[in-house]
């Protein structure tokens, strides 16, 4: 069958490849650590499965309104005012097949060809080939180390042209953890202001995954000049574990809401009703599992940044926010491996990794951080600490290549 000129500008997703190269070492009988997990290891709380039961025998099992259910938008809105003071009404929310799916359609909606998106990069993989799907360009800025992997005031406005019709801002971020602050957003927002053409996708599915103090701020509600061009999305896929459950939102200016509806409309026809009725349970009901959840990730943030920065040759820095850390590996670029090959960059570190200690993580190229790679510690102390053992033993087998 011939395929669409626009599935040529894209690839499958990288964690998906990985996690496919994993199952099949696996079942090689190889015992592989796998650190390249972007979910939760916790199950979904019992109170919102029994949501789900609840709605499957009250017969809550036909299509939805396309928008969602006036009981998730309800608690969507509830959400955002008890976390940033925001006000949204109806026509500004619209509930999808994860925040994924949200997002691409929110593209899909406002993209043409020529058009332009901002991407700073390290970034989630999927934001360049979404953008590139729907016949925009990916502007790809690079946010180094050095700046906290943060988009800089004057690299934004570097980066911005005439074309330019979306900036993505993901906070706290996948793969870098990295959250931006008010005062960080305030500069940002004071480019944007001058350039009021251009719309803010904020990616905000990490923000109960965080690790300060107060609430991760959110652009929305630190610039309120910016309301009618932020498309603020988020799910309870991380929050809740509910990765399988396929919820996601946006909420944002009303006139792209519609449009976004228009296009759910002849797609999906809705988001699931039962996976609706469980998000809401989520959102509405106690939230202990929340806490409880992000006590044990900071444990394991903890850990596990020090037994990384202990390895000689790598360093990370402590994540703000998510289940991720980007590990700087430039040291072992151009090191031999016990069998003499080279490696050439973060992808043969990687494969070294998996080959020789049999431990599974993704290299920074896929995030567009070459040099790096990423660790997700959605999973148990004991395999973390084990696999930090296990990379500490790869990269100690390296050599440095001989003098020429
Ligand atoms: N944004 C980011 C940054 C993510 O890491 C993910 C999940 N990997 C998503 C969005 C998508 O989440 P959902 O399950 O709601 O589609």
């Amino acid at each position: 069958m011939k395929t669409a000129e626009r599935l040529r500008r894209i690839k499958p997703s990288p964690s998906t490849a990985a996690a496919q190269r994993v199952r099949e070492l696996k079942s090689q009988g190889l015992t592989i650590l796998d650190l390249t997990v972007g979910e939760p290891d916790f199950d979904t709380s019992d109170h919102v499965k029994a949501a789900a039961i609840k709605a499957i025998e009250a017969g809550e099992t036909k299509y939805t309104p396309v928008n969602g259910t006036s009981a998730l938008r309800a608690a969507i809105v509830g959400k955002l005012r008890e976390r940033h003071g925001l006000e949204f009404t109806d026509a500004q929310i619209t509930v999808g097949g994860g925040a994924k799916q949200v997002i691409f359609l929110a593209l899909m909606a406002t993209l043409d060809e020529g058009d332009e998106v901002i991407v700073p990069a390290p970034y989630w993989v999927s934001y360049p080939d979404m953008v590139r799907a729907n016949d925009g360009t990916p502007v790809i800025v690079d946010c180094p180390e050095a700046e906290g992997f943060k988009l800089m005031p004057e690299r934004l406005g570097a980066a911005i042209t005439e074309h330019t019709r979306w900036v993505v801002l993901n906070t706290p971020g996948n793969p870098t953890g990295s959250a931006y602050t008010v005062a960080e957003l305030q500069a940002l927002a004071q480019v944007l202001l001058a350039h009021p053409h251009v719309g803010v996708l904020t990616d905000e599915i990490y923000d109960e995954i965080w690790y300060g103090y107060e609430d991760a701020p959110s652009l929305a509600a630190v610039e309120p000049r910016l309301a009618d061009r932020v498309f603020l999305t988020n799910g309870v896929s991380k929050t809740y574990a509910m990765t399988g459950w396929r919820i996601g939102y946006g909420v944002g200016p009303a006139d792209l809401v519609t449009a976004i509806n228009t296009l759910q409309s002849q797609t999906s026809s809705c988001p699931s009703s039962v996976s609706q009725a469980a998000a809401a349970a989520a959102l509405t009901g106690p939230q202990d599992f929340v806490r409880d959840t992000v006590r044990v990730y900071r444990a394991r943030r903890d850990a596990t940044v020090k037994l990384v920065n202990d390895v000689p040759g790598l360093s990370c820095t402590v994540p703000d926010g998510g289940f991720y850390l980007l590990v700087n590996c430039q040291e072992a670029i151009g090191k031999l491996t016990p069998d003499g090959h080279r490696i050439e960059n973060d992808e043969d570190f990687a494969r070294h990794l998996l080959d020789s200690g049999q431990v599974a993580v993704i290299h920074g190229s896929a995030y567009g951080a070459p040099g790096y790679f990423r660790i997700s510690f959605a999973t148990s102390t004991d395999v973390l600490t084990e696999a930090c053992e296990r990379i500490a033993t790869a990269c100690a087998a390296l050599k440095s290549a001989a003098a020429p």
